[in-house]
């Protein structure tokens, strides 16, 4: 235990994800001996994140505008919807090149022990969107764990009897893992070899 500011930093560091106690206490003495236009730059980049970057008001992505950059590029079609849990799932399918439809982001996935249900996330919105009738195709890029599962079964039951057609990327990503680990290769086949459910 510290006194004053530098404890109040590890205490604030220490509430992020993944950072432990050592950890923060690392980063923490690694700010106290940086040179400070470093710490500025850092704390500048906390401050502008918060002022700027909002959620897309179309896909939930993240955007620095009302929308983001992929629900502004008109080259994009917009009767394939991909379906994921986060804003970094999409980073991880547009790294594939594979696809060239519209994202919805759901912002997580079914998850009954931690008490999130389908009101937690963005299915009212998503339903929405596909009752205008555009979307043909909705792929269901959740990930390839038990909630992700979950997620896509509940999502298939709502959207099938919309005449839409549903489809979940095919095997071949691991199991029980999270979609933005997958390597581009095993995520780009994945999504080629997307199949009907
Ligand atoms: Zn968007």
């Amino acid at each position: 235990m510290y006194e004053g500011a530098i404890q109040d930093l590890i205490d604030e560091l220490g509430r992020l994800p993944g950072v432990g106690p050592k950890s923060a206490q690392r980063i923490a003495f690694h700010v106290l001996s940086a040179d400070p236009a470093d710490v500025n730059r850092l704390a500048g980049a906390l401050r502008k994140v918060k002022e700027l970057v909002r959620f897309c008001t179309t896909c939930y992505n993240v955007a620095e505008s009302d929308q983001c950059r992929i629900c502004r590029d008109p080259r994009r079609t917009d009767e394939v919807l991909c379906v994921v849990e986060e804003p970094k799932d999409v980073v991880a399918i547009e790294r594939t090149g594979e696809f060239r439809g519209r994202y919805h982001v759901l912002g997580g996935a079914i998850n009954p022990l931690e008490g999130i249900g389908p009101d937690n996330l963005r299915i009212r919105e998503l339903m929405t969107r596909l009752s205008a009738g555009t979307v043909r195709e909705l792929i269901l890029a959740t990930d390839p764990n038990t909630e992700g599962e979950a997620t896509a079964t509940y999502l298939a039951l709502m959207v099938k009897p919309m005449g839409i057609s549903v489809t979940r990327l095919a095997s071949g990503l691991p199991v029980g893992g999270d979609l933005e680990y997958a390597d581009e290769i095993t995520l780009g086949r994945a999504f080629e070899g997307r199949r009907a459910v």
